[in-house]
């Protein structure tokens, strides 16, 4: 007995050590088909050892996925238009920045559980709980986009841009989710706090190439990652999730940065979809995205964090609106606004810059408060005017925001 374990141990060496030159599914697959491991199973001896092996091969399985993807070159993932940063404004600006944050409390709507007992009418629901978070609801199935509800969008809990308003629905209110779905890593939308809170239930994470090594980092067992390349589906329920290009970049130190992909989302249900942008600089992806899936009943895209010296990272007001056509939006849900300042604008300067753009291109603007809801075919009135407070702004044509090679 003795010598048949020695020998099952030097076995499981030499197989791991072929895992790690295969790097591949298949090997994981013949791994498990293999009666050398049904017979640990059964002494019960070297469990948590195998389940490394396995969450081992499955991370190299993602490798190889990574490194083949069309967006991989040289050792990171890349735009398909190049990036200029002008770092002379970035050093300007960034002592011109007034009214960067609300001097009174941006009025929220505070929501529980129960508010999402009743099936929305429509089949669709999308509610804003603050920056790119969104609960989006649609043929029965629940998703959480970027959930963040940390205090700070920062790898440390003492510094870094801090929201402005608590989140109107606490994380023990959440109602059941089907999948949380990233757009990317930045702080901004990867909050490891939440991300380990959410490791405690079984909630799937369908995540861009890259992303799940982070997640696992932070509790969420490779089981329930999935990782995807740009133009990839997927299907939740009767909703297809469709993974859509996105002109930004990755990172969450100096050393990692375009390490993991970037992306927006597509939710195709049976009559209604949704558009989610990720974080995104202007570039003809949207005309591509608005072919392939639009129309889209809402259209949910980032609307803030956009700066002359950024501007093939973030995209301004009025090209947000440009991408809006050009995905084929019907009713325009500005995110990544109002909830952290990232940026040298003013806070409010989004919000006035889309509804002076909107009302010159005729698009169906709305401006839920934290924690509102809203279905495409119900937009309350109110919730096109503005809710927040007059204050200064610069206007198109005094600052504008135009991404290059477009
Ligand atoms: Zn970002
Ligand atoms: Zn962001």
């Amino acid at each position: 007995m003795q010598k048949k374990k020695i020998h099952l141990k030097n076995s499981i060496r030499s197989r791991r050590w072929f895992i790690h030159v295969a790097g591949a599914s298949t090997v994981f697959a013949f791994l498990k088909s293999t009666r050398l491991l049904a017979s640990i199973a059964e002494e019960g001896k070297l469990s948590t050892e195998l389940g490394a092996a396995d969450a081992k091969a499955a991370r190299a399985a993602r490798f190889a996925r990574k490194v083949s993807s069309p967006q991989w070159i040289d050792g990171k993932f890349r735009n398909t238009l190049p990036e200029k940063t002008n770092f002379s404004l970035v050093f300007r600006k960034l002592f011109l920045n007034t009214n960067s944050r609300p001097s009174t409390p941006i009025p929220t709507v505070p929501r529980k559980k129960s508010d999402f007992d009743f099936a929305p009418e429509s089949g669709c629901r999308v509610t804003w709980i603050g920056h790119s978070t969104l609960l989006v609801e649609l043929d029965g199935m629940r998703f959480l986009t970027d959930p963040v509800w940390g205090e700070r969008a920062s790898p440390v809990s003492f510094a870094g841009p801090k929201r402005f308003f608590s989140a109107p629905l606490p994380l023990s209110e959440l109602p059941k989710i089907d999948a949380v779905v990233l757009s990317h890593d930045h702080y901004d939308h990867y909050c490891a706090e939440t991300i380990e809170f959410l490791a405690n239930s079984q909630i799937p994470f369908i995540v861009p190439l890259g992303v799940a090594d982070r997640l696992e980092e932070h509790g969420i067992h490779y089981s329930r990652i999935r990782e995807f390349d740009w133009w990839e589906e997927v299907e939740i329920g009767s909703v297809k999730l469709a993974c859509v290009p996105a002109r930004h970049f990755s990172g969450r130190s100096l050393f990692d940065r375009n390490s993991t992909l970037w992306c927006g989302w597509a939710f195709l249900g049976r009559s209604k979809r949704v558009y989610f942008s990720g974080d995104s600089a202007y570039f003809p992806g949207f005309k591509e995205i608005g072919q392939r899936f639009g129309p889209f009943d809402i259209a949910a895209i980032e609307s803030a964090a956009y700066n002359q010296a950024w501007p093939d990272v973030h995209i301004g007001p009025e090209q947000a609106m440009q991408a809006f056509l050009d995905v084929k939006g019907k009713v325009y849900l500005p995110i990544h606004w109002a909830t952290f300042n990232l940026s040298t604008h003013s806070w409010t300067e989004p919000g006035e810059r889309l509804l002076v753009g909107a009302q010159k291109r005729g698009i169906d603007i709305v401006f839920p408060k934290p924690g509102e809801s809203l279905e495409p075919h119900a937009v309350p009135s109110a919730m096109k005017n503005k809710w927040w407070p007059d204050g200064p702004w610069e206007t198109a044509e005094q600052s504008p925001v135009i991404s290059s090679g477009v």
